[in-house]
């Protein structure tokens, strides 16, 4: 039997955010805005990272988005540099798709559970045992991870690709992510066969609290991304990526959401519905062990300080080597190829 790639509780790491100042805050934004002109660079931020840093990036012509919508505007925009905020496949695939732009992050420390829980060798001899199968891997893994696989997908997507893969009557093999597996081979019965990995901080919310929550705010939608356990997706008005999770908060008719992601999106969701309430869905509650309750602690080491330096220092910069670039770009050019509704 496969082994359980899950992370436990204590390899999770403990992110304490430097607290600033309203003035630091604004030398520190003052000072980045600067660097972006003159590094003629262009900030590409994930939903999940500090609300001070999504908004940097739409005021200096940068995007707020998914992994789909930055990977594909990093490839399109025209600026030498890409300053990805987010965790480092992020930035890996930012690289591979431009391998001509010169990449920084914030941060190379931001990792995620679910590329850390496939290993790139473990996950090739597993491949190897299934021959047969058709290796469709989630955007959340290393670059030889994906340079491993046929299909990239990510969670905006990942849903259509897999139904269009089993209308061909292909069997698939699926990794890292088995809660997001597991829901689109209940959605679409395709025959997937699941890596064992998880999202540490989708992992951790929890049905039976959501039962108590749903009796304290009855008239609440919920919301929730498909990395959850399939008991908390089980519960959901809306299943789907951030940015379907964003869309919903505006298309459904609740005033209030419970909404089962990392916290960092609702940074956007109240800018974009400020008459809505968003309340966070609940994880195991009193005494849970968690170190990553509602907000990733990899997301949250993109701080302003950090982004400043790398900005500044030209530090942190992204390299792939170039075969395995060069074979991870093909699985990533049919996700991005693959016709959007
Ligand atoms: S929220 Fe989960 S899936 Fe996203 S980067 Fe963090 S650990 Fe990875």
């Amino acid at each position: 039997m496969l082994a359980d790639y899950t992370l436990e509780s204590s390899s999770v790491p403990v992110h304490t955010t430097t607290v600033l100042d309203d003035e630091e805050k604004e030398a520190l934004r003052t000072e980045i805005r600067l660097l972006i002109e003159r590094q003629n660079a262009v900030l590409v931020a994930h939903y999940y990272v500090d609300g001070d840093i999504q908004d940097l990036a739409e005021e200096t012509g940068g995007c707020v988005a998914d992994s789909l919508e930055m990977a594909r505007f990093g490839r399109d925009h025209s600026a030498p540099t890409l300053v990805v905020a987010g965790v480092r496949f992020m930035g890996e695939t930012a690289k591979i798709l431009a391998p001509q732009k010169r990449v920084l992050m914030p941060t190379l420390a931001a990792e995620c559970s679910l590329d850390i829980g496939c290993p790139p060798d473990e996950f090739e001899a597993f491949i190897a045992d299934h021959p047969d199968r058709t290796v469709v891997v989630y955007a959340n893994t290393s670059a030889r991870v994906k340079a491993l696989s046929d299909w990239v997908v990510t969670s905006s997507v990942g849903l259509r690709i897999v139904e269009h893969l089993a209308a061909n009557d292909e069997k698939i093999l699926w990794a890292p992510d088995q809660h997001l597996g597991g829901y689109i081979q209940a959605e679409t019965g395709a025959d997937m066969l699941l890596w064992r990995g998880a999202c540490v901080v989708h992992e951790e919310f929890k049905a039976s609290a959501m039962a108590d929550m749903r009796r304290v705010y009855p008239e609440a939608g919920i919301l929730v991304h498909p990395e959850s356990p399939a008991a908390v997706v089980a519960m959901a008005d809306c299943v789907g990526s951030t940015s379907q999770i964003l869309k919903a908060a505006g298309d459904l008719p609740h005033e209030t959401f419970i909404v089962a992601t990392d916290r960092g999106l609702f940074h956007k969701m109240r800018q974009a519905n400020p008459q809505k309430r968003f309340i966070e869905a609940p994880t195991a509650g009193d005494g849970a062990t968690c170190r990553s309750c509602a907000h990733c602690p990899w997301m949250a080491m993109n701080e302003l300080r950090e982004l400043r330096d790398a900005l500044r220092d030209g530090s942190n910069e992204i390299l792939v080597d170039l075969e395995t670039a060069e074979r991870a770009i093909l699985p990533l050019r049919r996700m991005l190829d693959f016709p959007t509704p």
